[in-house]
């Protein structure tokens, strides 16, 4: 019987050397192979260049290279946004949004089809969770991004922004926030995968500081992020500074309540030596009052904590607006009081749905 064949993105390095030294090749082969397809974005086996033919033969059976198809794009007005609806072998289909903005290029990349963490004004959460994604699935959405950046996109023509770009079209992916579709600490292994895929110095070689993972508060995964020393930062998503109040957005926190979440926040900050950034949806009349904010300076408070407060993007299932400027800054306000820096998310985008898991329920 045919052996399945294994998605190149799915393997760290050393995995693909494992592999292709079981088939009697010297470990040189494998890492050309991988250097090939991650510094050149390149996937043709004809072309690839100093691999003796034997080897090609016998990896072009073995290996497959697992890219996604677009199924859906869209450029926000601004055309600094950019939203790709990627379908998967199972014709499921996730999210990865390319934002070019703040003098950077970020990529937004998904870890599941769906979310089984259920917040009540998140897109994602109501789709409710369809399944995990593998390391290679998390991988090749980097790789998409990366694609387009070098000006070879794959499955879709590529509009340019329509406002003058500072940055090339030759513009590598340098930053990547796992906010995507999903609860990437309930896929806690293929998201440490894919992390160590896209680190690998030889590889995208993505920084240390240039990852950041977000979670709702899985308390047992942010211990264990705390002692493997992964060097991501950490986003925790708070929307609420009572254990009630929290519970009414985020009905996980019933499960981990605030109190057991603040411990692991702190453990994590004492043993990583890292700030925390947490994030906070602004809903209008919900949580964005003067004594909202200052429960957070007051729960917050002694930690290396950053605070990022992000506008409600309304959603179908929930019957919530979004904090205005005003009121935002007046909350930001507050909490440099507490002495927690903070920022406001920018809106860019809006006109595309940019909020997680829109795009995919909106088909
Ligand atoms: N599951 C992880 C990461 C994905 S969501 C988490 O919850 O942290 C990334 C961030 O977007 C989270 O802070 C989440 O609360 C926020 N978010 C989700 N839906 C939103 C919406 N409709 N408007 C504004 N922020 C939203
Ligand atoms: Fe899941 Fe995050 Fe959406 Fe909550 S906000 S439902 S954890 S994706």
């Amino acid at each position: 019987m045919a052996s399945v064949p294994t998605n190149f993105y799915d393997l760290t390095r050393d995995a693909l050397v494992t592999l292709t030294t079981s088939w009697g090749f010297s470990p040189v082969h494998a890492l050309r192979l991988w250097a090939y397809v991650y510094l050149s974005g390149q996937e043709s086996w004809a072309n690839m260049p100093d691999l003796p033919a034997r080897f090609r033969a016998k990896a072009e059976n073995e290996i497959t290279f697992g890219r996604l198809n677009v199924a859906t794009e869209q450029l926000s007005n601004d055309g600094f946004t950019h939203k790709y609806l990627l379908s998967l072998t199972d014709q499921r289909r996730i999210e990865t949004v390319l934002m070019r903005y703040t003098g950077r290029v970020t990529a937004c990349i998904s870890s599941q089809v769906g979310c089984a963490m259920g917040c009540v004004f998140c897109a994602t959460g109501q789709m409710g969770f369809i399944r995990h994604l593998t390391p290679g699935e998390i991988v090749a959405q980097a790789m998409h991004v990366d694609a387009i950046l070098r000006g070879t996109p794959k499955g879709a023509a590529l509009a340019e922004p329509k406002s003058s770009s500072p940055h090339s079209r030759h513009e590598r992916l340098r930053n990547i926030v796992l906010m995507g579709m999903g609860e990437p600490l309930h896929n806690y292994d293929s998201v440490m995968t894919a992390i160590d895929i896209l680190r690998d110095p030889t590889g995208l070689a993505l920084g240390a500081k240039k990852i950041t993972l977000s979670t709702v508060g899985v308390v047992p995964g942010i211990i264990r992020l705390a002692d493997e020393a992964r060097p991501v930062h950490l986003a925790v998503s708070l929307h609420g500074a009572t254990q009630e109040e929290r519970a009414a957005l985020v009905p996980v926190a019933k499960k981990w309540p605030l109190a057991e979440l603040m411990d692991a926040c702190r453990y994590y900050i004492q043993k990583r030596e890292r700030r925390i950034f947490y994030e906070w949806t602004l809903i209008e009349g919900k949580n964005d009052s003067a004594e909202n904010a200052h429960a957070v300076g007051r729960l917050l408070h002694g930690q290396l904590a950053q605070v990022n407060l992000i506008p409600l993007n309304p959603t179908a299932g929930y019957d919530g607006g979004p904090t205005g400027r005003e009121a935002a800054h007046r909350f930001q306000k507050i909490l440099s009081e507490h002495g927690l820096p903070s920022t406001v998310r920018q809106r860019r985008g809006i006109d595309i749905a940019a909020g997680c898991g829109q795009l995919a329920t909106a088909r």
